[in-house]
């Protein structure tokens, strides 16, 4: 759980613009760490609420294309029980 966040840097530092990455995970803490790193790159100013303007600077590397996480389908889970705790998130590149 501990490469997840450099292995999400590096893979968002090699992509161009436009770039798209998808990230699979198995297991429900491993997908809030995908979640909040993602949320972290998309540049949302991290300031706290009393200072009148931002100093945080924060460059947005991200878009993210999924709001939710997807799942897999029924048949899906059928055909391959182990996708049953698949989670996929996919951003793109600014
Ligand atoms: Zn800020």
């Amino acid at each position: 759980m501990d490469n997840i966040k450099p292995a999400i840097n590096a893979a968002v530092d090699a992509l161009k613009t436009g770039g798209r990455l998808c990230v699979i995970s198995f297991h429900s803490l491993e997908d809030r760490i995908v979640k909040n790193e993602f949320r972290a790159l998309t540049g949302v100013c991290v300031c706290p609420k009393d200072i009148p303007f931002c100093v945080c600077q924060k460059e947005a590397k991200l878009e993210i294309l999924t709001r939710k996480a997807l799942i897999p389908a029924a048949e899906e889970i059928e055909a391959n029980p182990r996708a049953r705790s698949a989670k996929l998130r996919a951003v793109r590149r600014v």
